[in-house]
């Protein structure tokens, strides 16, 4: 008999309740163990909670230690916190897992594996922001300043070693621009090599200066296999790989903490196409594919990915951003048609 794992379901924004319709229906056919409590988060969190987090939506993560997370807008203007920043820092969310895998031909690149391991918390994403005036002008000077702790950039560097161990994966590689930023990414390197020797004759480590690495993935990607690397460095570099791999409707995204663990598409929620019934639900399917793992589910994880396979490749069914014409709902279908 399979256990049941109280999960939180924030169906989110835009495409948000279409694609998690679709994947809550797959993970059904695969009999996946979540008990979802459904939440609300984004605009449907003001329309319902009267803010883009109700203190319900917190709760419930709080309580079940595990969420689904369909893409939340982020209204403009208004004073509004991103949302995503909100939840990494309640729930200290400090490594964010974008594995980039081809799944079907026709993209750029046949053979891509790479997983990068981003730092959520700090960097000059702690926004530590000013302006200095000069003469009548109040914003002549923008100032940012960024925050790297040597306790957590060893952290998130033993973590992508961890990961490594535990994935089969032979390599990390340290991304940093320790030549110009000699402190702010220096200390990040720094600990990249410590934490790596720790992990010698198991897991080999190299390092990359962030531009070079931005070509070199380019040019040849399948040198690499994990990188890990600083909060502002990950966000680009993530979106990149996402791109060597067929776009983001494909990216899935895991923001892991010590107690808790949140799952997400690396997308937003496409107002362009939200209510169309044709937005692609593979990143969201795939990021349900690691929230399997992480709760000691791989082999229904295997069966949804072999059918995603399929899918794609044999039954040549694919959404519009994969240049092919089945609606959400007929491409849920085909994967639940592989399943059975
Ligand atoms: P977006 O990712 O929503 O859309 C970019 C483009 O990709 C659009 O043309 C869209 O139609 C397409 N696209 C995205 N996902 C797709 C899918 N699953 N299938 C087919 N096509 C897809 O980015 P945006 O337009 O910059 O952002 C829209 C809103 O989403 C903003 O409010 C932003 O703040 C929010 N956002 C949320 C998250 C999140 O919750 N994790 C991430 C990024 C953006």
């Amino acid at each position: 008999m399979t256990t049941t794992i109280p999960a939180t379901l924030i169906p989110g924004d835009g495409i948000g309740p279409e694609i998690t319709e679709a994947v809550v229906q797959i993970l059904d056919a695969v009999q996946a163990p979540f008990a979802w409590d459904r939440q609300y988060g984004g605009l449907a969190g003001i329309d319902h909670g009267g803010e883009p987090m109700p203190q319900a939506t917190l709760d419930s993560i709080r309580r079940t230690k595990l969420a689904l997370k369909g893409p939340l807008t982020t209204p403009v203007g208004g004073g509004f916190r991103s949302v995503n920043v909100r939840l990494r820092e309640t729930f200290g969310l400090y490594a964010n897992v974008r594995p980039a895998k081809t799944l079907t031909g026709g993209g750029r690149y046949e053979d891509i594996d790479i997983v990068l391991i981003r730092e959520n918390l700090e960097g000059l994403y702690v926004a530590f922001e000013h302006f200095i005036a000069v003469g009548d002008d109040p914003e002549a000077v923008a100032i940012s300043q960024g925050v790297n702790t040597k306790a957590e950039c060893r952290r998130i560097v033993r973590y992508a070693f961890d990961y490594a161990l535990a994935n089969g994966r032979k390599k990390v590689t340290v991304v940093h621009k320790a030549n110009v930023l000699k402190a702010l990414t220096g200390i990040f390197l720094t600990a990249g090599k410590e934490i790596a020797k720790e992990y010698e004759g198991r897991v080999a480590m190299d390092d990359r200066i962030v531009d070079a690495c931005a070509m070199q993935l380019v040019m040849k990607p399948e040198q690499f296999d994990v990188i890990v690397t600083t909060n502002l460095f990950g966000d680009i570099l993530s979106d990149q790989i996402a791109g060597l791999v067929g776009g983001l409707g494909m990216a899935p995204g895991a923001n892991i903490g010590p107690d808790v663990a949140i799952f997400e598409a690396v997308h937003g929620s496409a107002p362009d196409i939200a209510g169309k019934g044709i937005a692609n639900p593979l990143a969201l399917l795939l990021a349900s594919c690691l929230m399997l793992e992480h709760v000691g589910e791989g082999q229904k994880a295997k069966a949804v990915r072999d059918a995603v396979d399929a899918v794609l490749n044999t039954d040549k069914i694919k959404t519009g951003d994969l240049g092919g014409s089945a609606s959400t709902k007929d491409f849920a279908a085909a994967i639940i048609k592989r399943l059975a």
